[in-house]
């Protein structure tokens, strides 16, 4: 019986690996090898960020995570676009290839040849930026959690350096990849504001709230200490909330401190205990903290939240029965994706008078990175974009683009299995849009069977069918989030 469930499997596990071979060359040229037409009114530049390198010098990453970040930027204009990669040269990348070889450990296990000893004490972080790139105040900003950003140049790519955001952010300060727009902030005279946050993890962890305007000035700073250790990737805003998971996590230190494993190997999932719901209010008093418990598993990313009412709030997330453990003794590439728990798309009300949660599954399918329409970000919504498994309930690599409508349930798959293998889409909404829908969206695609990566364009529509396949002339390597900009914008 096994076998033969193996061979409806629609994917190959070698295939699915190739995508993670490293890209060092850094390219830029006209994409000239395209099926369809790029649509002419699509005008701006896609970014997008993710690990471009899968080892230093001869030593391979325990973890994808841990690649410094490289940098696409897909430039449309009057039906054409041009490429452009380029990696974000921060201060260890320099160093390390000045050095010739691995001078630092990665967060998610990536350790210093020379085992044990050469790792011993060495609790230094090497910020790799390279897990979300976006626009605002004027700035091309590269994300990664536990640092601070690096500021690019949004024409070329090129490094600028380390940037504390005006000053705002200080010395220890850390400014998470999952920042969201309000589009029309109660705090901002209802004109866009970006809110992110950052987190000091401890026996208690501090959250740290960043609101800035269209300008990137800092309009509003504040933070909530919580029990407990953190892990906290991504959250959700509504017109007048923050609001975090506290995922069931405790953190020992010792391996880690003493070179025999990564941090991140450290993180234990407690799946006994409930996930605490933490909602900060965005007005203030900030200190008017809502906590709320629930067995959420462990999460992520968010799709979106709103606020239905005075008195109950709707989020919807991509949950995992829990975290899937690090084994320092095997590598990413071996990963048996039977063994792990699918990431599916829950939807949690959180009745803020009782303070009960409903948790109800949206879509059993394996799901992750969501999309939506930017308008919508705290707002009621009907749409979801979403990288999703070929195969409807087991857990597989990420091979379809998923259109769910939250309104009618009907869900629509576009599938490039089994040689394609997908990441995060990313939904632009067209000028003066007919409905939520009305856009495109963009997914870049490893394609295994030519070793090279395409962009792929759908009409929000209806994505039966790409209007539009770009074929890079190399590969990228499997990346992590990113977002638009708009030309002239
Ligand atoms: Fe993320």
């Amino acid at each position: 019986m096994r076998s033969l469930e193996k061979l409806s499997y629609s994917y190959s596990l070698s295939d699915w690996r190739q995508g993670y071979e490293s890209q060092p060359q850094e390219s830029e040229y006209i994409i000239d090898n395209i099926e369809g037409e790029i649509p002419v009114d699509l005008s701006g530049t896609l970014y997008r960020n993710g690990p471009g390198l899968l080892e230093i010098y001869d030593t391979p990453l325990q973890h994808p995570f841990d690649g410094d970040g490289m940098i696409c930027s897909f430039s449309f204009d009057n039906g054409q676009c041009f490429f452009r990669n380029r990696f974000v040269k921060t201060r260890e990348y320099i160093e390390e290839h000045k050095a010739g070889k691995m001078l630092y450990r990665g967060v998610f296990g990536s350790q210093k040849p020379g085992g044990w000893l050469a790792n011993l004490f060495d609790i230094r972080v090497k910020n790799i930026a390279n897990t979300n790139v976006i626009y605002w105040g004027n700035k091309l900003l590269a994300l990664w959690e536990a640092a601070q950003p690096y500021s690019l140049n949004p024409e070329n790519l090129e490094t600028i350096g380390l940037d504390n955001l005006e000053g705002t952010l200080q010395q220890e300060d850390v400014f998470s990849a999952h920042p969201r727009i309000d589009r029309q902030s109660l705090f901002n005279h209802g004109k866009p504001s970006l809110v992110n946050f950052g987190i000091k993890p401890g026996l208690s962890s501090t959250i740290t709230v960043y609101e800035f305007d269209e300008l990137g000035k800092i309009i509003d700073r504040y933070s909530h200490i919580t029990k407990g250790f953190s892990f906290i990737h991504d959250f959700v805003i509504t017109p007048n909330y923050c609001i975090f998971f506290q995922n069931p996590t405790t953190y020992n230190p010792l391996p880690f401190i003493f070179g025999l494993r990564g941090a991140g190997e450290c993180v234990n999932f407690e799946s006994n205990k409930p996930t605490k719901i933490i909602l900060i209010p965005r007005n203030t008093p900030h200190d008017q903290i809502i906590t709320l418990e629930v067995e959420a598993g462990f999460i992520f990313h968010h799709s979106n939240a709103f606020e239905v009412n005075n008195t109950e709030i709707i989020i919807d997330s991509i949950c995992y029965s829990q975290l899937s453990q690090i084994d320092p003794k095997s590598s990413y590439k071996e990963v048996d994706f039977d063994k792990l728990a699918p990431g599916q798309l829950w939807r949690f009300k959180l009745n803020l008078t009782t303070k009960q949660v409903i948790k109800e599954l949206i879509n059993p399918r394996c799901v992750e990175f969501p999309s939506i329409n930017s308008e919508n970000v705290g707002r009621n919504y009907r749409y979801i974009f979403i990288g999703a498994s070929d195969h409807p309930t087991k857990n597989a690599p990420l091979q379809a683009l998923l259109k769910l409508d939250l309104i009618t349930k009907q869900e629509q798959l576009y599938s490039f299995a089994p040689k394609g293998f997908t990441g995060e889409p990313v939904f632009i909404p067209k000028k003066n849009p007919e409905s939520e829908d009305d856009g495109w969206v963009l997914t870049l695609v490893y394609d295994s069977t030519y070793h090279r990566s395409d962009l792929v364009i759908f009409d929000g529509k209806n994505i039966s069918q790409p209007i539009a396949t770009l074929h890079l002339k190399q590969h990228i390597p499997y990346g992590l989030h990113g977002s638009w900009k708009e030309k002239n914008n």
